[in-house]
């Protein structure tokens, strides 16, 4: 579960908002500044997802051999560990300076910042919510945990910063991969296949068309997984030729891309890429898959060098997305290197199902945020706080700060880009998400 920790000086509100949030009185409420001297762990929800939220002792500046000092330390360790950090300030008392100092220290720590003006009931709040922003962690979300106002509000702030639920499907190790083979007619798939399966399952032959086997096949490949072919109905609706074959193909080669988790795209290196084979190519990014690409018919190309390099053009102009992609020169025929197919398909599985943690992830996004400056739009300076990766398959960052959705094109690319060297992506079709505040 995602660990929220509530985080602020003593006799902010933090045990208030923790009981509001828990929906049950655990902590104990006192006026007495650092009543609250151990750190709690409790399930509950935040709108409608269930989260476990951490109870700090109060944040103080103390030297760490005083009670106090002990218990900022403890406040360090649920920050470390949290995914969410909600910041909980007095708006009736306003910015103190040791908010300033925690807000400096927590405007360095990996975990996203919340920050909370609590005690805004009635009037009096909007000045204090006001000098808020001068902590330089974005805006304030305002409530009253006693009399449980904003709440609401802070449900809808907060669930989007929480890292997305982990798909049941990665922990699942005896499922079986995925796999889409596609490729225009006559690339030599269905030959492919046979390659792979080691068995002559499917009628291969030199006019497009005469695949009429359905595919649904599952095996042990030589990693020793599972792999299943998800239903290639571009191979198998061959056949029916009285359909318009071009449209027909687009159609079940999206079926499949849908259905698949990896995209083994095999090229007739004879006739090197073209537009048909980079429209696959691009349907395959579209739909956020991993790819591989199978240079096939290898054995009877007489300048191998000069086909890889038409390829690598190709690759570099027009397929920026799947930058890096594993390409496999081989022959599904003879069967020569069909055997390096299978473990460049689980290495680029492996990226595309990879979380990174938010504190590493953080510490990429400060590097790239400084080292190339977001653009002014419309006369201001967007201005990016933090990252997450809500989700992987396809990895996906989502970017924070005020106005992060109007981020332009260039920019998100040069984040993409430097996010897959960072991380060592290439072949994976990456997503960004830019998060404005409220
Ligand atoms: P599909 O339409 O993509 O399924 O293509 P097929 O597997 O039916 O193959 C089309 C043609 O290419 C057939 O004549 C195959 O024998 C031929 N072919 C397939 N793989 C190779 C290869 O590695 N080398 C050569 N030289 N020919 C191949």
């Amino acid at each position: 579960l995602p660990r929220i920790a509530i985080i602020g000086r003593p006799n902010v509100g933090k045990s208030t908002l923790f009981n509001r949030l828990a929906g049950r009185k655990i902590a104990i409420v006192d006026d007495t500044p650092g009543v609250t001297r151990d750190r709690k762990e409790v399930e509950a929800r935040i709108g409608g997802r269930p989260v476990l939220l951490l109870d700090t002792a109060g944040l103080e500046e103390a030297p760490p051999d005083t009670v106090a000092g002990r218990m900022r330390a403890s406040s360090e360790v649920a920050v470390r560990q949290a995914d969410l950090v909600l910041f909980v300030i007095d708006a009736r008392a306003g910015i103190t300076p040791s908010d300033r100092a925690f807000a400096a220290w927590l405007r360095r720590q990996p975990a996203p910042v919340l920050l909370v003006a609590n005690k805004t009931e009635g009037r009096g709040g909007g000045m204090a919510a006001y000098e808020a922003y001068e902590l330089g962690l974005g805006d304030p979300v305002a409530i009253s945990a006693e009399h449980g106002e904003g709440i609401a509000d802070l449900y809808t702030t907060a669930l989007p910063m929480l890292p997305e639920e982990e798909d049941p499907e990665v922990r699942d190790r005896d499922r079986p991969l995925r796999l889409a083979i596609v490729g225009r007619p006559n690339a030599g798939k269905s030959t492919l296949l046979n390659a792979l399966l080691g068995e002559e399952r499917m009628i291969t032959g030199p006019e497009p068309g005469l695949t009429r086997d359905a595919v649904a096949v599952e095996w042990i490949d030589e990693t020793g997984g599972k792999v299943r072919l998800v239903d290639t109905a571009g191979m198998r609706k061959k056949a029916r030729i009285i359909e318009n074959l071009e449209q027909m193909s687009v159609g079940s080669t999206i079926a499949a891309l849908k259905e698949a988790e990896v995209a083994v795209l095999v090229l007739d290196a004879l006739l090197g890429m073209d537009e048909q084979d980079l429209r696959i190519a691009r349907l395959a990014e579209r739909e956020g898959r991993a790819v591989v690409i199978a240079l096939n018919k290898w054995d009877a190309v007489e300048d191998r060098t000069a086909a890889r390099r038409a390829l690598d053009d190709v690759l570099m102009a027009s397929l920026a997305q799947l930058k890096g992609v594993s390409v496999v020169t081989l022959s599904a025929i003879t069967g020569k290197n069909v055997n390096r197919l299978m473990p460049a398909v689980r290495e680029t599985l492996e990226r595309w199902n990879r979380r990174i943690p938010t504190g590493e992830l953080n510490r990429w996004f400060e590097a790239a945020v400084a080292r190339h400056t977001p653009p002014l739009v419309d006369g201001r300076r967007i201005k990016l706080r933090y990252a997450t990766m809500p989700k992987a398959r396809p990895p996906t960052i989502a970017v924070f700060g005020p106005r992060a959705e109007d981020l332009p094109e260039d920019y998100r690319r040069y984040l993409v880009n430097s996010f897959r060297e960072a991380f060592d992506m290439p072949g994976v079709p990456i997503r960004l998400h830019g998060r404005g505040g409220r």
